[in-house]
């Protein structure tokens, strides 16, 4: 049975979730793992693997079963980024964003938008991401100078946006720009618009990174670019900075599970590994320094792993969780930072060789204390929530 006819239903009993895990389980074994270091040391796209996520549904995994998606809960995909990222990290970037353009047409657009764009985004038809991050403007997102201007039925987008994920392999993204550059303050005046490629909009430039290899980051360039009005989301100007708030909480769960699977495969290497190497007569595990740093890893995973599944409920009842997925996230991407290098640390000089798996958990983990809100951010939305929640 396939994944998507196992979801036929909303609501999944915790046998339905373990026999869809045990199939991504069997597609990353025999499709997935066995490519990777080729995939990401070459920084080549993985488009057969992507047609795979295809397939399966991924592209739809918490889109509503109406519009053709899986329906998933925020539990249920959580677990399943843990179980990519433990194999390969940079997939998940693949439908990441993707699902948090989903999110915003879910939540926020217009009957229009949820049956025009969720089918194709559940298929695969249509893929893409977020367009945040200004070259001027990443954390400061009232900054951003891209704007769009109304025009009879339509509005002209002028401007740039940088670092977008999928930005050139994708071809439909949620572009935040400026519909009134007046107004105070400024992000009252900021609005989403869904957004096909198309004339006026180019690809200007293929970022290249430390790691979070084979997925395309680009710089694209919009000029005179013409979008119909009826692509503004929600129908209303001036939502925009509201929406990216509430789509970046489903975004921060998901790079949270993200920083547990690269510090559970960072982990999960270093117990097999301790077991193999010996030093001075024995396996390197039995020496104390070894000890420390896996008990401090298992440790550090778990209760990451804890707070991505105390957000992720927290999301599907509904209440708020800003405070939960700022918690999540932020430990969870240190957790992966410090396994990969407690890992590396563990594996010695094999750690920093490219024939094992450590040295990519390490290139990679950093981008989950950057991504969908810096880490320093977090850590002040964390401190905001703890007095706005506990007033004397
Ligand atoms: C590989 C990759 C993929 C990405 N994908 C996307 C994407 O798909 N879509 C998208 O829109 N963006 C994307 N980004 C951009 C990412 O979201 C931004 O890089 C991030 O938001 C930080 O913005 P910045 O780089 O401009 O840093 P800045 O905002 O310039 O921050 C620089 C430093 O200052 C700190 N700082 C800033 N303001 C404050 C403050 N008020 N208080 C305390 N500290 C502060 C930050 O924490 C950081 O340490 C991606 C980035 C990377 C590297």
């Amino acid at each position: 049975m396939s994944v998507a006819e196992q979801l036929e239903h909303e609501g999944l009993s915790s046998d339905e979730e373990s026999q869809i895990f045990d199939a991504i389980d069997k597609w990353l074994e025999r499709d997935v793992r066995p490519v990777v270091k080729k995939y990401d040391h070459s920084d080549e796209y993985p488009h057969d693997i992507v047609d795979q996520m295809k397939e399966m549904g991924l592209f739809g995994a918490i889109i509503d079963q109406k519009y053709g998606g899986l329906g998933m809960s925020a539990a249920t995909y959580s677990k399943l980024v843990i179980r990519i990222t433990e194999v390969w990290m940079a997939l998940t970037g693949i439908f990441n964003s993707h699902l948090i353009m989903a999110t915003l047409v879910q939540r926020f657009g217009t009957q229009y938008q949820k049956e025009y764009f969720l089918p194709k985004f559940a298929s695969g038809e249509l893929r893409g991401g977020l367009g945040l991050t200004e070259p001027n403007a990443g954390t400061d997102l009232q900054s951003i100078r891209t704007k769009a201007i109304k025009s009879g039925e339509e509005y002209i987008i002028d401007g740039t946006k940088t670092w977008i994920s999928n930005g050139i392999e994708g071809t439909c993204f949620a572009l935040l720009v400026k519909t009134d550059t007046h107004i105070k303050p400024a992000h009252k005046g900021m609005s989403f618009f869904i957004v096909e490629k198309g004339d006026g909009f180019t690809v200007s430039k293929r970022l290249e990174k430390l790691g979070y290899k084979s997925i395309d980051s680009a710089e694209l360039v919009f000029q005179e670019f013409k979008v119909p009005k009826q692509n503004l989301v929600c129908g209303e100007e001036g939502q925009g900075f509201y929406q990216a708030a509430g789509g970046l909480e489903i975004g921060r769960i998901n790079v949270a599970a993200r920083g547990v699977g690269i510090a559970s495969a960072a982990l999960k290497d270093s117990i097999r590994y301790s077991q193999e190497r010996h030093t001075f007569g024995k396996p390197i595990h039995k020496h104390q320094a070894i000890q420390l740093k896996l008990a401090d890893m298992a440790t550090k995973t778990e209760a990451a792993r804890l707070l991505v599944m105390q957000a992720a409920e927290a999301y599907d009842k509904g209440d708020r969780c800003d405070m939960e997925a700022g918690m999540a996230k932020y430990f969870a991407s240190e957790a992966a930072v410090d396994c990969s290098l407690e890992a590396m640390r563990i594996h010695g000089g094999y750690g920093y060789s490219k024939e094992f798996d450590i040295e990519r958990y390490f290139r990679d983990a950093p981008l989950m204390c950057i991504g969908e809100g810096t880490n320093e951010i977090q850590r002040m939305i964390i401190a905001k929530q703890l007095i706005a929640r506990n007033p004397i």
